[in-house]
C-alpha cells in the first residue's frame, strides 16, 4: 500500500505514521526526520537545509525531491511505503506523481489529519525531543520521568529548534499557504481521506486504519 500522510505540524503525523508502519508493514518515510538526520550528520544536504528549517520555512523542492527519490527507490519500498511530511507543495505532489507513474505504481490513499489550530499550538509548545535517540515527549501528555533526560537512553531533552514559538507560527503559516492546497489536489483525484485528528492517538489510529482499509 502506498500512502501519504498530510497534516499541519503537530497534527500527529509522526505518531500515526509509526502505528501504520507497524500494522501495514511498510516503511515510514518522514521527510522531516530524514532532513534532521542529514543536519545532524553535517551532509551537504543537511548544511543547505538547516537554515530553512530553523526559520520554519520549507527546504527548496529540488533538495527534498532528490532525497525522497533516493529513499523511495530502495528495495524496502517495493511493497509500498508511507510518506509523512512529503509532499508539502503542489510542485512536490506533481513530481511525486511523475516518479510513481514512472514505476507504474500510484498512490492508494492520502490521509489528512484535521486538528484545530488552538490544539496544535498547545501540542507543539509542550513537545520535547531527546537529542540522542530522537524520542518525542510532551510535558503534559507523555512527560519523561526526569524532565531533563530521556527515559530510554538518558540523552538530553530539549525543545526542538523549530518548535520555538516564533518558528511554530511561521510553520503554521507556511502550511496554510503551501500545503493546504494539496487537499484539493488529492480530493480531485479521489484519493483524499480526511480524518478527525483529535482525541487519543489510539482512537485517531483506529479511524485512520478504517479509512485506508475501507
Ligand atoms: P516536520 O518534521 O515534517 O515538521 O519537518 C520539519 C522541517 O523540515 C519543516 O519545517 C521544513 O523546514 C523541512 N521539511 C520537511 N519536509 C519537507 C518537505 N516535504 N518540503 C520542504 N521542507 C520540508
Amino acid at each position: 500500500m502506498r500512502l501519504v500522510l498530510v497534516g499541519s505540524p503537530g497534527s500527529g503525523k509522526g505518531t500515526q505514521g509509526d502505528t501504520l508502519r507497524q500494522v501495514l508493514h511498510v516503511p515510514h518515510i518522514s521527510s522531516g526526520d530524514l532532513l534532521r538526520v542529514a543536519v545532524a550528520d553535517g551532509t551537504p544536504l543537511g548544511v543547505e537545509a538547516k537554515g530553512f528549517m530553523d526559520a520554519g520555512r520549507l527546504v527548496p523542492d529540488d533538495l527534498v525531491l532528490g532525497m525522497i527519490r533516493e529513499r523511495v527507490a530502495l528495495e524496502d519500498c517495493a511493497p509500498g511505503f508511507l510518506l509523512d511530511g512529503f509532499p508539502r507543495t503542489l510542485e512536490q505532489a506533481e513530481k511525486l506523481d511523475e516518479m510513481l507513474e514512472g514505476v507504474g505504481a500510484g498512490l492508494d490513499h492520502v490521509v489528512a489529519l484535521d486538528v484545530p489550530e488552538d490544539e496544535i499550538v498547545g501540542r507543539l509548545s509542550g513537545r520535547r525531543l531527546c537529542t540522542q535517540c530522537g524520542r518525542l515527549f510532551h510535558v503534559t501528555f507523555s512527560p519523561p520521568v526526569d524532565p531533563e533526560h530521556c527515559d530510554d537512553c538518558g540523552g538530553e531533552i530539549v525543545v526542538r529548534d523549530d518548535d520555538q514559538e516564533e518558528t511554530v507560527r511561521e510553520r503554521l503559516r507556511v502550511y496554510a499557504e503551501q500545503t493546504e492546497p494539496l487537499l484539493e489536489y488529492y480530493a480531485e483525484r479521489g484519493l483524499l481521506r480526511r480524518i478527525d485528528g483529535t482525541g487519543s492517538p489510539e482512537s485517531v489510529g483506529e479511524r485512520v486504519l478504517e479509512a485506508v482499509r475501507g
